[in-house]
This record gives structure tokens, sequence and C-alpha cells, in this order.
């Protein structure tokens, strides 16, 4: 199957400058890309001057959580987790969360969101959710203590990683104040036996912070390093309170961050500090975090919050570009994934774009089209989600084998029994 795409503004991220010309897809992966390519092509579309670029890389969220979007918020923290959400999370049954996930996948493929790294219970029902979609997602593999789950979580990560498959996986745990110091200890084992990347929650509140301080005499970052668990690199999310030796640990380790600015705001944990992460060398990607905190799944309204608010916090208006932010949402976030054959549009990697209407108000005059996305645009300006060489979602509708009414029906069932 060969799509050609014709007249296109073309931002590769291979570096920062726009190109005029055409973009080949040949099956699941890009094949030329020039200022003119003419083949017979089973799918001819003339861009008419709108953008291709990389699909956006949600590097931390929560799919299923949205069984609980606008259903309990407005509460201090303690009680929105302990008296709504957690009671709710526990009548989870199978079948939910593959149901709800796809709520998601919609909301992400109209944000042009081509992959997400998910953290939730169930990840065989969000693995087969997501092939069925058609999303190139990562998942992260809660660990456990013991034999079995060793056993198990292994076999999972081989059995996701084949060459070629479209959703992969990585291991981590939900956050060290969820952890026991013998589970905490364990994990270590994990990483420094089979050497993989580990990810985790990490310093969202102050709260979490002295409470670890109190616990062991240590800030998170360093109580986790002590125990060997970053040896190996991978990623934090959230970091929105990060000492000085932290940041030093992280970036010796190779551990990036995933910020997740609009739900620490409307959590009111805090705002992180990236003009610091950045200069430091930390990789920085971008997350929504889950549909409970957030609420929306909307790389715009992060991305804009990215910068806005280092902005705000720094007191300078020049303490971030337009164009470091749109690597974060993509390049960074795939490298944090470990999705390197979709971070940008070259031959020969996977054919995970998304297109940009330049013709929407928000988006003219076309004086510089990197400002306008990060700083007027918003995700109804997102044309076409291709994924793996799929169009998945053109012009407002949406392509999937399943009827997206079918989805809603499903979704619904579950909400229903949740309440
Ligand atoms: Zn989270």
């Amino acid at each position: 199957m060969k799509i050609l795409f014709k007249n296109a503004r073309i931002l590769t991220l291979k570096n920062e400058k726009i190109i005029n010309g055409d973009l080949l897809v040949e099956n699941n992966k890009i094949a030329r890309i020039g200022s003119k390519i003419n083949v017979k092509a089973d799918k001819t579309i003339d861009c008419e001057g709108n953008l291709l670029m990389p699909g956006f890389k949600n590097a931390h969220s929560h799919s299923a959580m949205t069984f609980l979007r606008s259903a309990t918020d407005d509460l201090p923290l303690d009680d929105w987790l302990n008296k709504t959400v957690f009671p709710r999370e526990a009548k989870l049954r199978k079948g939910d969360v593959y149901a709800l996930s796809k709520i998601a996948f919609l909301e992400y493929l109209t944000s042009g969101i081509t992959s997400c790294f998910d953290m939730y219970y169930f990840p065989e029902e969000f693995k087969k959710a997501s092939e069925e979609i058609g999303m190139r997602n990562v998942i992260l593999y809660l660990l456990n203590e013991g034999e079995d789950s060793e056993k198990n979580a292994i076999k999972f990560y081989k059995d996701c990683n084949k060459k070629d498959s479209l959703v992969t996986t990585l291991l981590g745990f939900h956050a060290e104040y969820t952890s026991s110091l013998s589970k905490l200890k364990f994990i270590s084992y994990l990483v420094n036996k089979y050497k993989l990347p580990i990810y985790t929650h990490a310093n969202e509140t102050l709260k979490e912070i002295k409470d670890c301080m109190k616990r062991y005499e240590y800030n998170p970052i360093e109580k986790m390093d002590k125990l060997g668990i970053f040896n190996y690199g991978g990623g934090i999310y959230h970091g929105v309170h990060l000492c000085e030796a932290e940041m030093n640990i992280l970036k010796n380790k190779n551990v990036g961050v995933v910020t997740c600015p609009a739900s620490n705001l409307k959590l009111a944990s805090g705002i992180a500090s990236i003009k610091d992460l950045v200069n430091k060398g930390i990789k920085v990607s971008i997350g929504t975090d889950g549909p409970a905190s957030n609420n929306g799944l909307d790389m715009f309204r992060e991305m804009y919050l990215v910068s806005t608010l280092s902005k705000y916090k720094e007191n300078d208006c020049a303490s971030i570009k337009a164009i470091d932010v749109i690597k974060m949402a993509t390049k960074n976030g795939a490298d944090l994934m470990r999705l390197k054959n979709s971070d940008t549009l070259e031959v020969g990697k996977y054919a995970d774009i998304i297109m940009i209407d330049l013709a929407k108000p928000d988006m003219q005059p076309i004086n510089n089209i990197i400002n306008n996305i990060v700083y007027a645009g918003n995700k109804l300006d997102i044309k076409m989600t291709m994924i793996n060489g799929k169009i998945l979602y053109f012009n407002n509708k949406f392509y999937l084998k399943e009827d997206v009414k079918n989805i809603y029906k499903n979704a619904y069932k579950v909400i229903s029994h949740l309440r």
C-alpha cells in the first residue's frame, strides 16, 4: 500500500527546518521525502500546504481512567484520591480497562497523539485495545514482589517486545510512597538482573518528599538511587520538586523527566523547573497524566502550559523556545518510550505522522508555524493522524475497524457499574 502526500510543508524534526515537498508512505514506513515525488500510489492526498510532522508522544497517562473524568473534581487531594478514586478503582473488573481505554484512544487520535506511555491495571486488556485501534502504545508493566511476579513480568516483556510489535512494554512501579522497602529492593534486583530501564511517579508533591525524608532521611530520587534502581536509566513522571542533588542523579543515570503541567496545576502540586532540568542536560518529555486528574488528553494544552509556566516561574519570557517544547512533545517522548523508529520523519522510520491544518484561523497568518502551534494552536487543528502507515483520523472522521458508537456504548456499560 502506497500513500503519497503531495504539496506539504514538512517538519521532519531531524532538524528544525520546515521544507516544502512530498512524502511517500509505503506500507507502514516512510519510503521517500522529496521536493517532487511522482509515483503511482494507491492513494494520493493533496496537503494544500498543510504541515506534516511526527505524531505527539504522550509520555505519561492512565488512559482507562476515562471513567473518572469530571466525576469527582474540586476536592482536597486526599479526599479525591482516598474517597473517590481508589474506591471506584477497586470495582474494576475484567474487560473494563479494555473498554475504557478506547475512549482515551479516540481522544489521542483527535489530538495528534500517535503513542501513549500508559500505566494502569490489566495491561493485556490495554494491549488488545491498542492493537484493535491501531495505536503504537507503550505499556508500563507494574512490577510486584515475588518470584511469580518476576516470571510474569519477564514473560509479558518478551511477548510484547518482538520485532515490529505495535504495542511494546517497559517495566516500572507506581511510586516510592506506595512501595515497601522490600519491594523497592526487589525492583532494584530485577533492574540489575535484567539490565532494564525503570519508570515511576516521583517527586510530584512536597508531602511525598517530606514523608520520604521521614522514612529514610533521603529524598525519593536519592533513596531509589542508593538502592540501585536507576542503574539502567529510565524515567520519572512529574518531577515537580527536585533538588540539585536529585537532578544530578537523574542526569548521571540517564533518567528522563516527564512533565505533566495540567495535572500538576489542577491537583495544586506545583510547577516543574523545566529550565533547570534542561540546563542540567536531563531529557524532558511531556505527558497528560490520566483523565481523572487533568482532565483532557490534549498535547496542545500541555505544550502551551510547559512553555508559559516555565516563563512565569523563571520570570523570563526567553527561558524556553517553542521549538524545544515541540521536541519535548515528540522526539524526547519517543526517546523516553524507546520508540526510536517513530521519533522523526525520515526514510525507513515508521509512518506515525500528523497533519496540522494551517488554514485554520488560529494558524493564520503564517509568520512562524512552530510558534503558532505552541502558542495559538489547539487540537482542532489536527487534520490527520496516521499511525503505522494507516490513516486513523482524517477531517474529523475516524477510520477504525470498529464503529465509534460501539466504543462509547461498551464504555458506558462499564462506567455505570463503576459509579
Ligand atoms: Zn500518573
